[in-house]
């Protein structure tokens, strides 16, 4: 029989981060099954940025956004980021709304690279990308991020780049390590954009989830800003995971590119959603404040618990993801492991096997998301306590 599929949807397989939530409600049911596996709030998102949908929507609006934005969305998106970065950023011809990071990213990757040109992806690496790479007909060159501090060695990364890199993705705070990368290394990654000239793709998903260390934004760097494309978004931040707004911000050759993808694509993000982040985008600075705290909270429970049970973990710099070692619960082999936790105690973790190219990578580790209820937490790790080494 002729083949279905294309060669690019044969080339990838279904996204372990969601498999695995499935697996597990399919498994335990709705009540039981502790989703530790996909990012996302359990936990409702503030009541004014629910009133502001609902006030967008009876406010009419209804149809379709202009496609590459709201103008009240990108001119919040343009007065946020100027004052996070010191200089004005032009809502006209620098910033495009899109249903979601990742369809920015996959915008991103589609305006810029040419087939068979390189992209540099530091590993373990959120599973959109490895897809991202093939949709976008481009070869990804894979840099190793070490444990237990998730550093990368210079030499490795300064030989990943060559005449045909064409970009970079960068991810900081990042998923699904937590890492925060320094102005050191980010120095050293912009200076070898410019040296072989290529665009850094940053996804900044998580800016507002810095527990130890801070944010930098790669286009702030000397000579980067005409060369990066920054990618944030309203999920994380706003926990609104399911609204499926993101944004990205390039200089405006760059935007006239990705504006004309992201209109082929998806002509736009919903109307009404756009138009109550933005008024979310002028919450006051107690907002993050309190998204702050409550993350570390959460992270404090989460790490101290599965340290207790025997997983090997590192409390994350950022983010809401926390990479746990195995090993000393007498196991080595992190799918057999996430699937005898869903079997076992109804509890969904991602084995990390999936965010490496090389799955031997990852074999001893296990992801775990935390952006949930602090007795959401509990009652995973008290389920988790019920496990016996050997588990699988
Ligand atoms: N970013 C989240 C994660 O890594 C959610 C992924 C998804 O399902 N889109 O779990």
């Amino acid at each position: 029989m002729a083949p279905i599929l294309s060669r690019k949807a044969e080339s990838f397989t279904e996204s372990v981060i969601r498999e695995m939530t499935r697996l597990n409600l399919a498994l335990n049911g709705p009540e039981r099954a502790v989703n530790f596996a996909q990012g996302f709030p359990d936990f409702p998102p503030s009541a004014e940025i629910i009133e502001a949908a609902k006030q967008a929507l009876d406010d009419g609006f209804n149809q379709y956004a202009t496609t590459w934005g709201a103008p009240q969305l990108r001119e919040a998106v343009a007065a946020k980021q100027a004052l996070a970065w010191g200089r004005p950023l032009d809502a006209e011809r620098e910033i495009t709304v899109a249903c979601g990071a990742t369809e920015a990213m996959i915008a991103a990757m589609l305006a810029t690279v040419k087939p068979g040109e390189e992209v540099v992806i530091f590993e373990p690496f959120y599973e959109n990308y490895g897809p991202d790479c093939i949709l976008s007909g481009a070869v990804p060159r894979y840099v190793t991020l070490r444990a237990p501090d998730w550093s990368f060695d210079e030499g490795e990364l300064r030989s990943a780049f060559n005449e045909r890199t064409r970009a970079i993705v960068v991810n900081t705070p990042h998923n699904p390590t937590g890492k925060v990368f320094s102005a050191e290394e980010l120095a050293l990654i912009a200076e070898l954009c410019q040296r072989w000239d290529a665009v850094a793709i940053t996804d900044e998903i998580y800016e507002h989830l810095v527990y130890r260390g801070e944010h930098l934004s790669m286009a702030t760097l000397p000579g980067m800003a005409d060369r990066t494309i920054t990618i944030s978004g309203a999920s994380k931040t706003f926990s609104v995971t399911g609204w499926r707004i993101g944004w990205l911000i390039a200089p405006p050759d760059l935007t006239a590119g990705i504006r004309k993808v992201h209109d082929f694509l998806t002509v736009g993000a919903a109307h009404p959603l756009q138009v109550a982040v933005a008024t979310a985008l002028g919450f006051p600075a107690s907002f993050y404040d309190s998204l702050l705290e409550e993350y570390l909270e959460r992270r404090n429970a989460m790490t101290e618990g599965l340290a207790e049970i025997g997983f090997e973990v590192h409390p994350p710099d950022g983010a809401y993801y926390v990479m746990a070692g195995i090993g000393g619960l007498g196991d080595h082999d992190d799918v057999a492991f996430a699937h005898h936790l869903i079997e076992t105690v109804a509890v969904a973790t991602v084995p990390a096997s999936s965010f490496y190219h090389d799955p031997a990578l990852g074999r001893d580790q296990v992801r775990f998301s935390f952006p949930k209820r602090v007795e959401t937490l509990r009652r995973g790790l008290e389920a988790l306590r019920g496990l016996r080494s050997g588990a699988s």
